[in-house]
């Protein structure tokens, strides 16, 4: 099975030059979404994990059914507002403007060893921006896993050092 052939390429969405890559078709797919899955999860659990954190909204999508297979928990980072108790935050910046994401403060454990999940790495900024709220709870990052990583934008560079799964690439 080719993974690719279940991502979708929208040109000039969400705005002109733009190629969106859309990963609604592998996830409608039991077959392509359970493969994406079963290879996180070898990576997943190779690297230690003992949790894994999400960011909003399609981390919950590619890092829920990792943490139901290896029986850990799921913990998700949020946009600020949207969690109901004690948080955390880091700001971080987006093409225009800025974002804040959350995570709740008892939500890792120092010392725990998370895999953070996300469906796509464009210029790193969410995945830097969640590994920080992860390590100011004391938790070590032992992996990063994607669906897909768009090269040009070169989002491991903001990320060095840290370990890094893809499963396609465009
Ligand atoms: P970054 O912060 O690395 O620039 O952007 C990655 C975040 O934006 C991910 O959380 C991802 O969901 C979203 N994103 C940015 N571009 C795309 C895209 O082409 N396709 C999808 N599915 N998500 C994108």
């Amino acid at each position: 099975m080719n993974l690719k052939d279940y991502i979708a390429s929208i040109p000039d969405y969400p705005k002109e030059g733009v190629i969106f890559r859309d990963i609604s078709p592998l996830m409608g797919d039991g077959a392509a979404y359970q493969e994406a899955t079963r290879q996180i999860v070898a990576y997943a659990k190779e690297r230690g994990a003992e949790m894994v954190v999400g960011p909003e909204a399609r981390g919950f999508i590619i890092g829920c059914p990792v943490a139901y297979e290896l029986g850990i928990g799921f913990a998700p980072a949020r946009k600020k507002g949207k969690l109901p108790r004690e948080t955390i935050e880091v700001d971080y910046g987006l093409e225009y403007g800025s974002a804040t994401l959350t995570l709740h403060k008892d939500a890792i454990k120092p010392g725990q060893k998370v895999i953070i999940c996300d469906d796509l790495l464009a210029t790193g900024g969410t995945i830097a921006a969640t590994i920080e709220l992860v390590e100011q709870l004391g938790g070590e990052v032992v992996g990063c896993a994607f669906l897909v990583e768009l090269n040009e934008l070169n989002g491991r560079e903001k990320i060095e050092g840290y370990d890094i799964l893809t499963l396609m690439e465009f």
